[in-house]
Parts: structure tokens; C-alpha cells; sequence
């Protein structure tokens, strides 16, 4: 029987392999008759899981030696939080992009702890497009620059990388990590919630270069404070231990895809493929514009939105689950990351034509 195709938005599909494995060690772990998840955080078993797993994101990321990898907990919705709390007090201010829901969720936290400057935003086009960047009203005394690379309630990606010089770039890639190669040089720091294209939710990895960890001040909870996460290898207090293990899984199984960059080719031609059916009909339409379009979300709405419950009810009859749009949208959003096997796409595709002839 085939796996149900999720299209949930997060947390999401997983690769079978992945699964698969899990699923052989979850009772007895390389002969140890425990779980992994039964083990010391401490313990040289559950350490060598932690090391392969960095060891293996900081291959498929080719992350420079001078970046730090932590494995926190908290979700993306802490480092909006984290952030602030260890990097503004520098100037006591910060520029941020407004592109969607979560740029915006980021900057409203940001608030708490100074000043913020909206270089540019979307809200005026509804969220469908990127502001250009000559556009962009960037200050000379911002401690940091951040932004949304994939918006992914919009359903709008940057296909390229601001150029911020001496400021630091901060990016939200929850929705778009390890979905292609990137330049992590071109970044003070990265972020992303596990539960979109890494592992299961519980998990929040950050990739932090070394001069932006050691700012915080004293009055920052050591839980919130890069440095302490830094200092203690992600191990000052109970890690999320089977979302390290399961994301290292993850991260082994990109490398056996053939890395990033094999996972860039697979990722481009699933969206093509649907944003095709989707272009090429009169009955779906997606809004943005076309070169911001995201290769990780795509929503789209029908024609006439009365038919939005059939076309779920049926689309569920074909294993295809989770189509449903976010409120703020409406219509439908297919989240494609990594493990939505390409055949996924495909079977939404044909979905789509079939409920287009006979309904449409
Ligand atoms: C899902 C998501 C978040 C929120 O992540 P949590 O881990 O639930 O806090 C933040 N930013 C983006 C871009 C997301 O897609």
C-alpha cells in the first residue's frame, strides 16, 4: 500500500527511508536492547549520534568552521525572541523585510527589545511579491538585517541572496532549509523549526557565525543565550534527543540522495510541474508573482471556491491529504518539501486535471 501524500505545510511529510529505519532501531538500537530515546544525552552512544548528525548538516551544507551548529528547542516562533534578546542591544536597533505572516511574527517580538526599521515590505501587493532590493531603506545602524527567505503561508521564496556587507544576515529558512545549495558564508545566521524540512517538530536547528555568539547581556536567561547552547555543544539541559537522532537521519539521507544539489533539481522540477497545471489552466490560479514563486509552498485557489470542499473530499479519496489553504489564504496550498516524493506531485497534478473536466 503506498504512503498517504501530506501536503501538510508542517509538521510534514518525512522520507519512508527515514521512517524505515527509525522504525528498525526504535527498540534496539545498534545492539544496545534500548531506544535511542531511552539513553543519557551524555551517555558515548547518544554523543555519537549528536556528532554524526552535525558532522553530516555541516557536509551537506558545506557550513564554514567558523559557523556553530546548535540543537535547540523552543520552535522558530524562540529564535524571533532569541534573536533580539542577543544580538540588538549592539546599536539597539534592527532592520527587518516584512514579506508575510511570519516576517511579520518575527518583527512584532523584535519590538519588545528595540528599535526596529521595516526596510520593505509586501503588505500592499497582499503578500505576493519581494520588495526589490534598490527599494530596500536599509539603515547604517542596524545590528542586524533579517528576513523570510520562503513565506511559507504566502507562498513566496527569495531565489536570491540580499547583499547586507558588514551587517549581519539573519534568515528564517524554516520552510526552505536543505531544499537547494546556499552560500552559508553569505549569512551571520540561519534558522528553521525542524518539523518542515529536517525531522519532527520539537527540533529547532540554528547555524550561528562565532562573532555573533557571546553579545547577549547579562539579564538574557541562560536558556535564551547562544552562548550558553554554544559553550555546551547543545547539551546544557536535556536536548530534544530523538529529533537530533531522527534529523540526522534525515540529513544522511540527503547525502545518499546526492546532496543538495541533487535535491535542488528534484524540488525545482516538482513546482514546475505543478505551477505548470496550474498556469496552464483557466480554472486554478496561484497569485504570486511569477519569479517569487516558492518551490516549498504553492498555494492556489479554484475558480469558483463553493467546489474547495469537493475538491479536498475528493482529493483525500486519492491519498492526497491536506490540501487545505491557510485561513489568511484560502484555496488550497500543496507543501512539497523534500520528502514529498516527486510521484506526489504527479498524483496532484492528475488530480487536479480530472476535478478540473469533470467539476470545473
Ligand atoms: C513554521 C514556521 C515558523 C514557526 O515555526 P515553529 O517551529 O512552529 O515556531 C516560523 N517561520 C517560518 C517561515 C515557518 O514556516
Amino acid at each position: 500500500m503506498s504512503r498517504t501524500y501530506n501536503f501538510s505545510a508542517g509538521p510534514a511529510m518525512l522520507p519512508e527511508a527515514v521512517l524505515k529505519q527509525a522504525q528498525e532501531e526504535m527498540i534496539n538500537w545498534h545492539g544496545s536492547n534500548m531506544s535511542i530515546m531511552e539513553m543519557s544525552h551524555r551517555g558515548k552512544e547518544f554523543v555519537s549520534v549528536a556528532e554524526a548528525a552535525e558532522a553530516d548538516l555541516r557536509s551537506v551544507m558545506a557550513i564554514p568552521d567558523n559557523y556553530k551548529v546548535l540543537f535547540l528547542q523552543g520552535g522558530a516562533s524562540s529564535q524571533f525572541a532569541m534573536i533580539p534578546l542577543n544580538l540588538m542591544a549592539k546599536t539597539g536597533k534592527a532592520d527587518y523585510l516584512n514579506t508575510g505572516m511570519w516576517s511579520k511574527k518575527a518583527i512584532a517580538e523584535a519590538k519588545r527589545y528595540g528599535d526596529v526599521n521595516i526596510v520593505a515590505t509586501s503588505e500592499t501587493d497582499k503578500f505576493t511579491t519581494i520588495p526589490a532590493f534598490d527599494s530596500w531603506n536599509l539603515s547604517d545602524d542596524a545590528a542586524y538585517v533579517h528576513y523570510t527567505p520562503n513565506e511559507t503561508i504566502g507562498g513566496v521564496e527569495f531565489h536570491w541572496t540580499p547583499e547586507t556587507g558588514d551587517v549581519p544576515l539573519i534568515a528564517d529558512m524554516s520552510s526552505t532549509i536543505l531544499s537547494r545549495p546556499i552560500d552559508v558564508s553569505k549569512y551571520g545566521m540561519i534558522y528553521a523549526g525542524a518539523q518542515k524540512n529536517i525531522g519532527p517538530a520539537g527540533l529547532t536547528v540554528a547555524i550561528i557565525r562565532d562573532d555573533l555568539i557571546g553579545q547577549a547581556g547579562s539579564s538574557v536567561p541562560a536558556m535564551m543565550n547562544f552562548e550558553t547552547h554554544a559553550k555546551n555543544e547543545s547539551m546544557y539541559n536535556t536536548p530534544p534527543t530523538y529529533g537530533w537522532y531522527l534529523a540526522g537521519l534525515v540529513f544522511a539521507w540527503i547525502k545518499e540522495q546526492g546532496g543538495l544539489a541533487a535535491m535542488g533539481e528534484i524540488n525545482k522540477r516538482k513546482a514546475d510541474k505543478l505551477y505548470a497545471a496550474i498556469d496552464g489552466s483557466d480554472f486554478y490560479a496561484n497569485p504570486v508573482e511569477k519569479q517569487s514563486r516558492s518551490w516549498m509552498n504553492v498555494p492556489f485557489t479554484l475558480a469558483n471556491s463553493d467546489l474547495d470542499g469537493d475538491f479536498l473530499a475528493g482529493a483525500k479519496d486519492v491519498n492526497l491529504v491536506t490540501l487545505k489553504g491557510h485561513r489568511s489564504v484560502g484555496g488550497m496550498r500543496a507543501s512539497i518539501y523534500n520528502a514529498m516524493p516527486e510521484a506526489g506531485v504527479e498524483a496532484l497534478v492528475s488530480y487536479m486535471a480530472e476535478f478540473e473536466r469533470t467539476k470545473g
